[in-house]
Parts: C-alpha cells; structure tokens; sequence
C-alpha cells in the first residue's frame, strides 16, 4: 500500500471498526458491540463507496467522457457529495437534486465540491416529476450529455458493499483475535444497517452469508413512515407519516434493496427521538462524532437485542460479535433543531456554576 496517495478517491472506505464497549454497557448488553465508522471516509459517508464504484463503471462502460458528460443524480445528500467528490477529481459537471428537508450543510458541501444543487419538494411523491427522482430524469431528457447513474437500480451500489465495506468488516472481526479479556467468536454473527437505497444492507450481507458465516443475522432498520420494512405489516401504523432524520427510508421499494429474508432475516421500525437520542450516546461514550441514522441503527440494535428472542440470546453472550453501520458524521447536521436541542441545550454540566463565576 502506497503512502501517498493519488488523489481522494484513494481515501474512500477502509474505515475503522471500532469498539463500543461503552455503549454496550450503558444498555446492559454482554455482546461485542462494534461500530463501522464511515464518516471517517473522505466524503464523510458510506455513500463514497458507491459514488466511486458507479462512476468507474460508468468510466468503463464508455458512459462517461470527461469535459462532456454531466452527471445528475437524484439522492439525499450523500451519494451527491461522493459524486461530486469523484467528478471534481475526474473532470465530469455534477447537477444534485435534493428534497428540500435534507441539511444545509450537504448542500454546502456539494456546491464547495462544485455541484449545481436542485431542491425539491419532500412530500412529493417518488413518481412524480416533482420528486427528486422526477426533476433529474427531466434534467436528463434537457441537457446533453446528461447521464443518471441512478443508485437505486445500479448494481454497482450493493456491490460495491459486497466488495468493500463487507470484506473490510469480515477482515477486522477474523484478524482480532479472542482473549480473556475480550472474549470473541471471530465471526460476524449479527450486522445491523439503516436502509435508504438498502444497497448497504444488501451488498454486506451477501459478502458475509456468501463467502464468511451464512448463519450471520442480519437486521435492516427502517424509520417510521418508510415502507422498505418487510413484512408490510410493519409500516402500517405509520406509513406516509413524516420523519425527520435523513437518509434512510422510502416511499417505493428501490431495485437493489432485497427484501429477501435470505439476505436481510428481520428488519426494525424506528422513530426520531429514539434516534437522535441514541446519537447522542454514542457521542458522549464513544467521542465519536456521527450522524442521524446511526442513532437509528444504533436503537434499531437495541431493539431487536432486547426485544427479540434471537436477540437475547445474542446480548447475553460475551463472544458474539454485533457490527452496526454508523453511515455518517454530525458534521452533516450542526445546524438542524435535533442536533442543537441536544448538544446545546443539553444537561447542565455539574462544572457549569464555576464556569459562570469565573
Ligand atoms: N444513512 C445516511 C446518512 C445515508 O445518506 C444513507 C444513504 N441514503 C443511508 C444511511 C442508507 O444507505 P443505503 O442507501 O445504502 O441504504
């Protein structure tokens, strides 16, 4: 492995896997809780991986040429900010669209990047030419040279889990050895992801039942309002209903999600609060600094470890291995209400009086 490295690009994935032993003792769990942090990525999301995988397979294809190609993509944010990451170093126009609820900040990380950004309705329905998915198909059809990877049916979106983010958590787990003081099966025995596209879900999975421990139980994690939850019966209660944190859940079922227990075995419905205050744990406990729907996976693994018989059974041995996606940092959201209601507006803390005196 080269030292110097040729461009950013270069500094995609090999995110560290890395123990949350201080969360797991706050939820009363006995299992090996192990966090793949991805905002260390150089986007700052697991979404680089995939923005990288489409546009060299695009390169490739002979779909894109460079000086003359513009590419568009409909996402929640951080696809785009990959996007623009790889086309900056490439040399490729980037036009982003984005629903309006996503965070300032992802937009002006794409226009630092050098992207247009187009915002679009939240509420509009994914069919329709006013969704996301809708304008930059319209964009598409305008402007010459318009080419849509499309993250929701490229397959180069859950493979370039299969290929990257999977193999590089099977590598952690296998190369730790067990010791008395960290007892550990050496296997990823359950993996638990938030779902938008669900190509992270679905390519982990498949690189760990194929080729690792096909008995590994994987959770999918969905937000209240989403459909993507299987069964449907799941979403019932609160489909259509608006949510806050971004990035995971739809209102259609994208092309490279499976729903297919063989690949995801159980999935868990999640709420804001839940997951803004589970954020706020992993900050506190851990110092790491991440993003939204990881509080999400984080409570969804909290979830199915406490209220699941399979789950129990998970949490109460030492040498069980849990790997949680925390796909992004809360650099993507100093600004939004839930982050500022937290952190600023937190507990006093017990030095605050001194503080005030001095
Ligand atoms: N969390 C965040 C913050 C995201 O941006 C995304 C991607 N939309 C996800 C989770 C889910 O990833 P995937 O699309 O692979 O399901």
């Amino acid at each position: 492995m080269p030292r110097i490295l040729n461009n950013a690009l270069e500094a995609v994935g090999n995110t560290p896997l890395i123990r949350l032993d201080k969360v797991a003792k706050h939820y009363d769990l006995r299992c090996n809780l192990l966090g793949k942090v991805e905002y260390m990525s150089a986007g700052g999301s697991v979404k680089d991986r995939i923005a990288k995988a489409m546009v060299e397979a695009a390169e490739r294809e002979g779909k894109l040429i460079p000086g003359k190609s513009v590419v568009i993509e409909p996402t929640s944010g951080n696809t785009g900010i990959g996007l623009a990451m790889a086309c900056a170093i490439k040399g490729y126009s980037v036009i982003i669209c984005m629903p309006e609820k996503m965070s300032l900040e992802k937009e002006a990380a794409l226009r630092a990047l050098g992207a247009e950004v187009v915002r679009t309705p939240t509420e509009a329905p994914w069919d329709s030419p006013e969704s996301h998915i809708g304008v930059a198909q319209k964009l598409q059809r305008e402007i010459p040279g318009g080419v849509i990877l499309d993250q929701y049916r490229n397959a180069n979106n859950p493979l370039a889990h299969e290929l990257t983010t999977g193999p590089e958590i099977i590598e952690a787990v296998v190369s730790t050895p067990t010791t008395p003081e960290q007892p550990s099966s050496e296997k990823v025995d359950v993996l638990i992801a938030s779902a938008g596209t669900g190509g992270t879900v679905t390519g982990i999975s498949r690189a760990i039942k194929k080729k690792h421990n096909k008995e590994c139980i994987v959770v999918g994690v969905d937000p209240e309002g989403s459909i993507l939850a299987y069964p449907d019966t799941l979403n019932s209660k609160h489909q259509g209903e608006s949510y806050v944190v971004e990035g995971i859940g739809y209102d259609f079922i994208p092309d490279v999600l499976s729903r297919d227990p063989v690949d995801v075995d159980a999935w868990i419905k999640t709420n804001d609060d839940e997951a803004f205050a589970a954020v706020q744990v992993i900050m506190k406990n851990e110092g790491l600094l991440v993003g939204g729907s990881s509080g999400s996976a984080l409570i969804g693994a909290i979830k199915w470890l406490k209220e699941t018989k399979e789950g129990r059974e998970v949490a109460e041995k030492e040498e069980k291995n849990v790997v949680l996606i925390l796909p992004d940092g809360i650099r993507n959201y100093i600004g939004k209400e839930w982050f500022l209601n937290g952190a600023m507006r937190g507990e006093r803390s017990p030095l605050a009086d001194t503080i005030a005196k001095v």
